[in-house]
């Protein structure tokens, strides 16, 4: 099946045609790419972006036509725990959910549209970023605020990446040969925006990132978890930071950039190497938040079968893989610095054989996983 996977932001599109019959990645993907600058003189809205889109891909389909569009959708709220074939009622509901995500749902919402103009009558399947995380507890998803927060503001964890949490979690049991089922484990996931969960029988359990995907670990330019005191403290002694302000700071002023000065993991960590105390002390910050959560989600999940890493730095990044294993020592787990450094698109061990638990390396793939909850839903 030909799976067109969109992804709309507010002002650009990142789309991939996959053939989900062919075998391997390299022959699964018949088309990619990413159109910015929507808004702007040359491309005004997402419909003339897919129609950009559409003629690019005139060539390589070769006259084939597109048999399903999946678009990745941020936020599904506490309606859409599953993928969903698009009808008019989801897409309301999309842009009824826009206030808990409103640079991305409103953006998805005018790219399901364009994508109903360009491609008149091909199923669409929704994929919400969020919906893995529907299996949370009350006790995990629940913050001790004030009831009317979370009734009238829907104030509690949701959670992000679930797509790639999903997927990820599939391919390490299948790894390990353990029924999905039956998997207890942690999967950290670490790219620009980065997020860890805790997975009991296959199911996500708990996550670090909250109402927004600033909660958690520290990123490459969010801050992660901090005490909201310190926020509205900072705001009533300079009233020029404004909500909206601090709302940029904390998003795209902060984490790595803020502590090293630079947000792109592997600058920091060669800035370490040449002795860079700031790149040192933001990378020790980073590693022992990540060691925290993992310790914290090996006792939510009553002990993981596997510690799994996945997307840019976990998948890339030997270095920093050393340094937060390095502190999971109280956990019995040693890292095998050989198997540590090998690269490659396969999962793959890089702990050693008496190491009290597993440690993964697990390519993600959210368009692929895209894909097939597309076909799953419209073949
Ligand atoms: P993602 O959001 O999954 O694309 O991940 C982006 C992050 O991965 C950036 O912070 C990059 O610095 C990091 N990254 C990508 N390749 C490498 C690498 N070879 N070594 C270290 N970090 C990497």
């Amino acid at each position: 099946m030909l799976v067109l996977v969109i992804n709309c932001g507010s002002s650009s599109v990142k789309y991939q045609v996959r053939d989900t019959a062919a075998t391997g990645e390299d022959a699964q993907v018949i088309a990619k790419g990413l159109i910015e600058n929507i808004g702007g003189a040359e491309i005004p809205t997402h419909t003339e972006a897919l129609h950009i889109m559409a003629e690019a891909l005139v060539e390589p389909l070769h006259g084939k036509t597109i048999d399903a569009i999946g678009h990745r959708v941020v936020h599904g709220g506490e309606i859409f725990s599953e993928p969903v074939i698009i009808t008019e009622d989801v897409i309301t509901k999309i842009d009824e959910l826009s206030p808990l995500a409103p640079l991305h749902n409103p953006a998805h919402v005018l790219g399901i549209r364009a994508a109903q103009e360009t491609y008149p009558g091909v199923p669409m399947v929704a994929v919400f970023d969020t919906a893995f995380h529907g299996t949370m507890p009350a006790h995990a998803y629940r913050y001790a605020v004030p009831e009317d927060f979370y009734e009238q503001y829907g104030v509690r964890r949701y959670g992000f990446h679930g797509t790639s949490h999903d997927y990820v979690t599939g391919i390490a049991a299948d790894f390990l040969g353990v029924e999905r089922s039956e998997f207890n484990g942690v999967i950290a996931h670490l790219g620009n925006g980065a997020s860890i969960t805790a997975i009991e029988k296959g199911a996500c359990i708990d996550t670090s990132m909250g109402y927004t995907p600033l909660a958690g670990l520290i990123m490459g330019t969010r801050s992660g978890d901090i005490d909201p005191s310190a926020l509205t403290s900072v705001m009533i002694q300079n009233p020029e930071i404004t909500a909206e302000k601090m709302d940029t700071i904390l998003n795209k002023q902060s984490g790595l950039l803020a502590i090293a000065g630079n947000n792109d993991m592997r600058e920091v960590v060669e800035a370490m190497e040449g002795g860079d105390e700031r790149a040192k002390l933001a990378l020790d910050m980073t590693s022992y938040r990540l060691a925290k959560y993992i310790g914290g989600y090996h006792v939510a999940v009553g002990g993981m079968q596997a510690l799994v890493f996945t997307a840019g730095i976990g998948e890339n990044s030997s270095q920093f893989r050393e340094l937060a294993i390095s502190r999971l020592g109280a956990l019995g787990i040693k890292l095998d610095a050989e198997a540590n450094l090998v690269r490659g698109d396969e999962p793959r061990v890089i702990s050693t054989k008496d190491s009290a638990i597993p440690v993964l390396v697990v390519p993600t793939n959210e368009e692929k996983a895209i894909a097939e909850a597309t076909e799953a839903l419209t073949k």
